[in-house]
């Protein structure tokens, strides 16, 4: 006597409607596939996918949070006179680098930050 927990027995019919549906999502994804393939060859569209993955990258680079790192404008640094790029030698000159800036109508603005000469 069968169980109940057990699986109900399928006609042969429904196996062999399932098996022929088996083969046409098969022989669908194949389809796609070369599709696809034939899509991406075509250097047209794969610059359009490049652009379209670049702008995502972008879009995406700007709704990052800033990354935390030693600020070059860090008023103690500044103060101690040490190099703003490798924080170990003493700076002997300051070099002008552009930093981000909404406020500012350009979008960036001048930073001055010690430099060692040798980083
Ligand atoms: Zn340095």
């Amino acid at each position: 006597m069968p169980s109940k927990d057990a699986a109900p027995l399928l006609s042969v019919d429904a196996v062999v409607s399932a098996i022929a549906s088996s083969e046409e999502v098969e022989e669908k994804r194949r389809n796609r596939r070369e599709a696809m393939r034939r899509w991406r060859a075509n250097p047209l569209h794969s610059a359009k996918e490049r652009k379209k993955r670049r702008e995502w990258y972008y879009a995406h680079q700007k709704q990052l949070p800033p990354r935390r790192r030693k600020s070059p404008s860090n008023p103690a640094a500044q103060e101690k006179g040490v190099c703003g790029f490798c924080w170990h030698r003493p700076a002997i000159t300051t070099c002008i680098r552009l930093q981000v800036c909404e406020e500012s109508a350009e979008g960036f603005k001048e930073v001055r930050i010690h430099y060692c000469g040798d980083c």
